[in-house]
């Protein structure tokens, strides 16, 4: 199983770390969903348990660890994840841990731990694993791989070496969508996913995804040229995931605001975003758009009424 190739410099480091035994206990990793860090997690963790990794740091994938770490039973392992359906990784979660680390070590590799979404951690959780890091049992390494890192207490992310899971540069993304057979157009997908390779793949697989962002978008143009009403749209689209809606207008809006900026040809060139781009004479009411919507975007976490939530959202669309 090889890293993805935006990954390889990130790998590089870390085995060369291991390699001269600089690797810390903890490891902080952050990077946004869609790029594949989960698989390079995956990687790391088999690596780490392997007893007969190669040069390149990666397991060998035949030794007896390997083999109960690809059978899923692996007893130096933990991953620890948020709970279904909640929003924080409870303290219970990590008291765990404890337990878990004062157990000898059955196999030769690592000890090793998996946190994701550790930005979940709510503060007592938090605490709870600093008490952890600041007494490392020996030969055990604690993954931690969030969105936001500093949405963790300074204490505990001081603790930890700190590594960016890159978003790859366009061309690789293209290059790698380019091996898998797309429905859709591989440019197109990548922009709807903001360049991140593996949710623009995702994105392609859900039946409907890019017809529906293709829709709206049009009924967003016929709010701009007033030939729907706010009200009739936000109707339309009440039921739809509210989240993807803002990103998408959020997405164009970013890439008004772009374009305006390096390349208005790519405005006028295409009709669709012309009238978008018409709703507002100036970068600054674009700017001010995008930030509503990013402010309303924080506030979908609470029980709403949508229609209204629909209406004040579109109204970001009418010219003023
Ligand atoms: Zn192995």
């Amino acid at each position: 199983m090889n890293v993805y190739p935006w990954f390889s410099v990130l790998w590089e480091q870390l085995t060369k770390s291991r390699q001269a035994d600089r690797l810390a206990h903890a490891l902080l990793l952050t990077g946004s969903q869609g790029i594949g860090r989960h698989h390079f997690v995956s990687n790391l963790v088999a690596s780490l348990l392997c007893n007969a990794i190669d040069d390149e740091g990666k397991a060998c994938g035949q030794c007896r660890a390997c083999h109960v770490h690809q059978g899923g039973a692996h007893p130096d392992y933990l991953a620890i994840d948020l709970p279904e359906g909640k929003k924080q990784i409870p303290v219970a979660l990590i008291r765990g841990l404890s337990g878990f680390l004062s157990l000898s070590r059955s196999y030769g590799g690592f000890r090793v731990v998996f946190i994701n979404a550790a930005d979940k951690m709510n503060v007592n959780a938090a605490n709870s694993l600093l008490k952890s890091l600041e007494e490392p049992p020996p030969n055990t390494i604690i993954i931690l791989l969030a969105e936001q890192a500093s949405n963790l207490p300074i204490t505990l992310r001081s603790r930890c070496q700190q590594y960016t899971l890159p978003v790859p540069i366009r061309s690789e993304s293209l290059a790698w969508l380019a091996q898998h057979d797309l429905s859709e157009s591989a440019e197109k997908l990548l922009s709807a996913a903001a360049n991140r390779p593996l949710l623009a793949l995702s994105l392609d697989q859900q039946s409907g995804y890019m017809n529906d962002r293709q829709r709206f978008a049009i009924d967003l143009a016929s709010v701009v040229t007033e030939q729907k009403s706010v009200t009739s749209v936000a109707k339309a689209w009440e039921k739809y995931d509210l989240l993807t809606l803002l990103d998408w207008q959020l997405q164009w809006l970013h890439q008004l605001f772009k374009n305006n900026i390096l390349d208005k040809t790519k405005i006028d060139n295409n009709k669709l975003m012309a009238c978008l781009a018409s709703a507002f004479p100036n970068q600054d009411k674009t700017w001010q758009a995008y930030e509503r919507l990013v402010q309303m975007k924080s506030l979908t976490d609470y029980p709403l009424n949508r229609l209204m939530f629909n209406e004040a959202m579109l109204l970001s669309w009418v010219k003023t």
